[in-house]
This record gives structure tokens, sequence and C-alpha cells, in this order.
């Protein structure tokens, strides 16, 4: 099949490339760059069943493709709100482009939506049925409404139009390839206590969050793609940790003499973060395999790597 990942130069996007070009297929990617690197798909740029297009989403295109992995959008929030009108674009402009290119060519179109779209949720675990609790108005509203503005526009193209969708929803995932000025969590406190420097818990860290490896996750992608079910189905690890207890298991394996200080809890930080995966196991028989340390030893590995790489 000839595949088309938006964002495909970006974290997940990337890790989804590897597998689906091992599979054998015609793979396109399509990326701005803006928080991708050509050096994550930088084996296949001379592959003749892969291409890279520098494209921005938010403007249309045309291509011929089967399917339409749909990743394209700013992730941590410390992209995501550096330009909040363009995340907004991006996610409502940019994923109608790409249902309008599902429609025209049939191709099957896959979102990659957000475990934020529950908010700071007062369910837990999240099921899929939860309606969530974003504030409309808020600094993560950019992101948080843009996706479920693209969930909607990917329903209202499903039963207007019937373009073959399917939508999962994200729970926080890590692993080799996150940016080391990323922001998210997972890969500051790495590169903090690689670096010698404190880890910084914001708030009292006793805010809650799930970890996903990304190999399991690019599992359940697949699975989810080429399966009968549309969604949306949460995808995520439910292990529970707090911030805090992330922060010292990091620190015990990397620097135990590193230092843990608190800064501010940012704005709508949501408390509390947990997958139900009863959807994923019954629809696909998905669950996730890498248990957090033996997730954290690779993407460790990873950043050593680079950080050293860097030095030298
Ligand atoms: P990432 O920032 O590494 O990747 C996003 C990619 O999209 C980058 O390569 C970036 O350059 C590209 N991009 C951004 N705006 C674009 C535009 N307007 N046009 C073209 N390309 C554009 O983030 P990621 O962690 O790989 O996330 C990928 C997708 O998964 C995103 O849609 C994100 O919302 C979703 N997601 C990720 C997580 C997670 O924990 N990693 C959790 C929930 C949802
Ligand atoms: N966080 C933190 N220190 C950091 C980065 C993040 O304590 O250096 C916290 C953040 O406030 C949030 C959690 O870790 O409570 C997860 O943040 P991340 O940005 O990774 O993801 P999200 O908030 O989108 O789940």
């Amino acid at each position: 099949m000839r595949i088309l990942v938006t964002g495909g130069a970006g974290f997940l996007g990337s890790h989804l490339i590897d597998r689906l070009m091992a599979q054998g297929h015609e793979v396109v990617c399509l990326d701005n760059f803006y928080t991708g690197t050509k050096r994550n798909i930088l084996k296949w740029l001379d592959n003749p069943y892969f291409e890279l297009i520098r494209h921005d989403i938010t403007e249309p295109i045309r291509l011929e493709v089967d399917q339409i992995y749909h990743l394209a959008c700013p992730a941590s929030p410390i992209h995501y709100q550096y330009n909040p009108v363009k995340t907004i674009k991006t996610n409502v402009i940019g994923t109608m482009n790409m249902l309008g290119l599902a429609k025209r060519v049939k191709a099957r179109f896959f979102l990659a939506s957000t475990s934020e779209v529950y908010g700071d949720p007062d369910v837990h675990p999240q099921t899929e049925d939860y309606r969530g609790n974003v504030n409309c108005i808020g600094i993560r509203s950019c992101y948080d409404e843009g996706k479920r503005v693209a969930e909607t526009l990917s329903f209202d193209y499903h039963r207007q139009n019937g373009v073959d969708i399917r939508v999962v929803r994200i729970f926080n995932t890590y692993g080799p390839r996150m940016l080391e000025n990323d922001g998210r969590v997972v890969s500051n406190f790495i590169a903090q206590a690689l670096r010698n420097q404190p880890l910084t818990v914001y708030g009292d860290g006793s805010q809650t969050r799930s970890f996903c490896y990304v190999s399991d996750l690019v599992e359940g992608f697949i699975r989810l793609m080429n399966s009968d079910q549309i969604g949306p189905m949460n995808l995520g690890n439910p292990g529970e940790y707090t911030i805090l207890e992330l922060a010292e298991k990091i620190q015990n394996m990397i620097n135990p003499g590193a230092e843990i200080i608190f800064k501010p809890l940012p704005e709508d930080d949501p408390k509390q973060r947990q997958p139900d995966i009863t959807r994923a196991k019954s629809w696909l028989g998905w669950e996730p395999t890498v248990p957090l340390d033996q997730g954290l030893e690779l993407t460790i590995k990873d950043f050593r790597d680079r950080i050293e790489g860097n030095q030298k």
C-alpha cells in the first residue's frame, strides 16, 4: 500500500514509518519540520519506497494514497503553546485538508487524537465515553479543543461523506528520539539528570500520568488502522505514577546525586490521568508489553548517545 504519514519526521511518526517500511509499504512522509527532524528519517531518505515532502498541512495538497496516518501537530505543551493560533489552525484547517484528501482518494484516515480531550478529568481511569473537562479558554485549549474539533471533523466526514476513519486517543508516550528540548516530562528529567542539572518537578509532584513505550503504541496504531473498528480508542499504558515518583525513578537510574527541585504548576495541568484500555484489549487484543523501567533504560541510552555525542 502507499501510506501517507503526516508529522512523519516527529517522534511517533518516525517510529511508525520504521514499522511501515519494514512491512514493505510505500511511505510518503509529510512534515513542516516544526518539531520534527530529518535525522529521525535519515535512514530512509535513499530508499526508493520512501518519499519526503516538506509541506505545512494548513495548506491543501494533492496526493494519491491508500491510507493516511494523520499525526502532524506539536505534542509538547511548550511547543503547542508557542504559537497557539497556529496549533488551532494545524488541528482544524490541517485536519480538514487531510480529511478532504482522504475523501477525494478514498483513503482510510487515522487521527492521532489525545487523552487531552478529557482535560482535567473528574472520572478515573478515563473511558472513551467520558466527555471530558476541558477549559475552552485556557492555555492548553489550543491543543485540547483543537483535537476535540479534529475528532468532530473526522466523525462528520465519516457520517456525511463516508470517509473510513480510525480515531485513537493517545496517552503520554515516551521513547528514543524525543527531542532533548521537547519540554515533556520524561525527556526533561532524563536530559536534566544526564547533564547533572536539577530535575524540575512542577507543583508538588502529586499529579499522575501513565507512560506508554513507543513500540507498544505503534503496534496499537497499526492494529487499529487494519481493524474494522473506528474508535475512538484509548491507547496507553495503565501503569500510573506520580510525577515525583517518576523523577525519583529517573534520578536513581541515572544520577542518584541529582537534585530534585519544585517549580510552579502550569495552569490547567491535569491532576490525574490513566487510560481504561478495555476497548483496545477486547477489540484489538492489544495491551502494552514494555514495563516502565525497561522503556526508560532504552530511552536513557538514546539520550546518552545524543547528549554525549554532542559534547564530543
Ligand atoms: P512531535 O512534535 O514529535 O511530532 C509532530 C510532528 O508534526 C513534527 O514532526 C512536526 O514538525 C509536525 N508538524 C507540526 N505541525 C505541522 C504542520 N502544520 N504541518 C506539517 N507538519 C507539522 O510529537 P509526537 O509526540 O510525535 O506526536 C505526534 C502526534 O501524536 C501529534 O498529533 C500529537 O498530538 C499526538 N499525541 C502524542 C502523544 C505523546 O505522548 N507523544 C500523546 C497524545 C497525542
Ligand atoms: N512536568 C514536570 N516537570 C517537567 C515537565 C513536566 O513536573 O520538567 C509535569 C507537568 O506539569 C505534568 C506532567 O509532568 O503534570 C506531564 O507533563 P508533560 O508535558 O510531559 O505532558 P502532559 O501534561 O501533556 O500530560
